[in-house]
């Protein structure tokens, strides 16, 4: 094999590495990629928050009602005791009953809209909830797929940097600098010759370059550097 056909064996091999790399790159993205679970997760967090809450207001909304309805009984109680005998006091204590009586009122109706804000917020954090357990699963599954895919990209990877540098070290130095170089520059090091025209900037080449180049010369295109690499 002539040093060009080396050195574009090995400009083949390296773009697979890089292919590879970027694969592999791609799959380790995915990998840690859990922001939809974890926003899910900050959702329920949240609706559990807001439902604590308004069981929170709904328990002392129950309270209040207890303490409203006690003191009514206690004022029913006095009252028809037939202890009060005071009519002026009487008419006080059924004046405070009926006080009491529009304030229950009030309070039930605060009540019965907590009881339904309760409700609701709990038939939400259901949803998200189930939510949650499906894409923990999703992500279970795609951490077991593509960690399979992983090892497999990281099998190749390796199998193709063992070619790499068996291929590197049967070549000069001064030779790999250089490709190395174009590589680095240019993105690509080795172009071939076709119809005449270097395929890297499409200038035609001297008839005598292309010769030199055909023979396993190495050859850098006068125009964009490149080495010229004739089958
Ligand atoms: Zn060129």
């Amino acid at each position: 094999m002539s040093l060009v056909e080396q050195l574009y064996k090995l400009q083949q091999v390296d773009l697979e590495l890089q292919r590879k790399q970027q694969e592999l790159n791609e799959i380790e993205n995915q990998l840690s990629d859990d922001k939809a679970l974890v926003a899910a997760e900050s959702k329920l967090a949240s609706q559990k928050e807001q439902l604590e809450d308004k069981r929170k207001k709904q328990r002392s909304a129950e309270w209040e009602l207890d303490d409203l309805q006690e003191k009514v009984r206690r004022i029913d109680s006095k009252l028809y005791s037939g202890t009060t005998k005071d009519s002026k006091e009487l008419v006080n204590l059924e004046k405070e009953v009926k006080g009491l009586k529009s304030q229950i009122g009030l309070k039930e109706d605060v009540l019965l809209g907590l009881m339904s804000q309760v409700e609701e917020i709990e038939a939400k954090v259901k949803t998200t909830a189930e939510e949650v357990e499906r894409l923990k699963r999703e992500w279970e599954q795609r951490q077991e797929t593509l960690g399979q895919r992983k090892s497999e990209v990281e099998t190749v990877l390796a199998k193709f940097r063992g070619d790499r540098n068996g291929l590197g070290q049967r070549i000069d130095p001064e030779v790999l600098n250089t490709y190395e170089r174009l590589r680095l520059t240019k993105g690509q090091a080795v172009v071939k010759v076709e119809r005449g025209k270097c395929q890297g900037c499409h200038i035609t080449v001297p008839t005598s370059q292309w010769q030199k180049a055909k023979a396993g010369d190495l050859i850098q295109c006068t125009s964009c550097s490149k080495i010229l690499y004739l089958e």
